[in-house]
């Protein structure tokens, strides 16, 4: 484990231009974000709510800020004058949220339907059904104020490549499938976002667009 530079520095070089790289700062202070900014990253992770908007308004404005974890409705109002993508929506009812506040603040944002692909028992995450239901919904059309651009899913904690592996395939067959039957003339819809520290090679072999990086940038967490 290198200093924070070095570490960023190492997936700035390695990780293929086409793929986004989100510096997964949640719990980590300030200062080790402008140590990955110092060297060019831009586009950070969070997942709560309170931590992103604290950091976001000492931080530079030309920070992109990504939205990572499950958001509660009620907070949606608190990040919606500034982040640009959320990774993980997986409600209808979230979504118009969503459409709500940004229209207050006269922007769109940008959303990631969230997938549950891993074996693990999570109370997050769509199947293909309830995405197909939310997308196809009457109410969906009027929701001018979001732009689905693609899907998110998390791979099990595990150390067998194989199951990890048929999960973003998975994954990857669900982005296809959403973009055939409701994304076709949507240039925007091509995000695929999956890998983190322990699967992103993985991830990246597989399709992804976009790979979500912490502990191995900015070290382990503590809670
Ligand atoms: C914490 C988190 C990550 C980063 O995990 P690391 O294993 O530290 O790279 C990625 N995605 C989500 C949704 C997370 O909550």
């Amino acid at each position: 484990m290198g200093t924070i530079s070095e570490n960023i520095r190492h997936y700035l070089d390695l990780i293929p231009k086409n793929v986004k790289v989100v510096a997964v700062s949640k719990t980590k202070p300030n200062v080790d974000i402008l140590e990955a900014y110092n060297q060019g990253q831009r586009i950070f992770g969070e997942n709560k709510v309170q931590d992103l908007t604290q950091k976001a308004e000492v931080l530079p404005k030309d920070i992109v800020w990504h939205f990572i974890g499950h958001l509660q409705t009620n907070k949606v109002k608190y990040i919606a004058p500034f982040v640009s993508l959320l990774h993980a929506v997986d409600s209808f009812k979230l979504l118009k949220e969503v459409n709500k506040q940004a229209k207050k603040n006269d922007r769109k944002i940008s959303c990631l339907l969230q997938f549950h692909i891993a074996t693990e028992d999570s109370k997050f995450g769509l199947n293909m059904e309830e995405a197909v239901s939310i997308l196809s919904d009457v109410r969906f059309e009027e929701l001018k104020n979001i732009e689905i651009i693609g899907v998110m899913g998390m791979a099990t904690y595990t150390d067998d490549e194989k199951t990890i592996r048929a999960e973003f395939a998975k994954l990857v067959s669900f982005f296809n499938d959403l973009k055939k039957a409701f994304f076709q003339e949507q240039k925007s819809f091509k995000e695929i976002s999956m890998g983190m520290s322990g699967d992103y090679q993985i991830a990246i072999e597989e399709g992804s667009t976009m790979v979500r990086i912490g502990s191995s940038i900015f070290g382990a967490r503590n809670y």
